[in-house]
């Protein structure tokens, strides 16, 4: 597995449905459709991810990991690091999820990218009776998918993300 697939592999896994295409992931990697796309398919290629055409348009494809890509996920490298850092204090991890978050969002900023977060910090998510509402994609939110990383996450007012800093 090279870097791409790995940062491919783990977006998918933590994308929303809104987001697990090719072209969000360019979006999210900073690089072009067309490697993003190469990326894809040597992953589906490797069983690791399937596509399956969208429902909401029936152009777009959206991808899933497979269960060889969830097992493949259990042995992520990175799990070594993010060990570490649950063993950071609170204070010490918050921190850095703050500093992170700043300078990813400005550097996304500066490159007229879009930020990715999730329903409960977007100014796009209604809190009906009934259940989370998306005004952006004009459907209800599975509780399963409020956590989900979103290409259309915009940050609620007052929240200190980019260069409002
Ligand atoms: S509420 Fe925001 S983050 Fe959630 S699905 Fe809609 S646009 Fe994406």
């Amino acid at each position: 597995m090279t870097a791409a697939q790995w940062t491919a592999l783990r977006y998918f896994a933590r994308a929303n449905r809104l987001s697990r295409t090719p072209s969000a992931f360019s979006a999210f990697h900073a690089t072009t459709r067309g490697t993003a796309s190469q990326t894809v398919k040597s992953l589906v290629a490797l069983r690791f991810l399937k596509g399956e055409r969208s429902q909401e348009d029936g152009r777009s494809v959206r991808f899933d990991l497979t269960d060889a890509g969830r097992a493949m996920l259990r042995a992520d490298p990175l799990h070594a690091l993010t060990a570490v850092l649950d063993r950071l204090a609170p204070g010490d991890r918050a921190h850095l999820l703050g500093a992170l978050q700043t300078i990813t969002a400005q550097v996304a900023a500066g490159q007229n990218a879009p930020v990715f977060g999730s329903c409960a910090d977007c100014r796009h998510c209604d809190d009906a009776a009934t259940g989370a509402f998306c005004r952006c994609a004009e459907a209800m939110l599975l509780a399963s998918e409020m956590d989900a990383l979103c290409i259309s996450f915009a940050p609620k007012a007052g929240m200190r993300l980019v260069a409002d800093r």
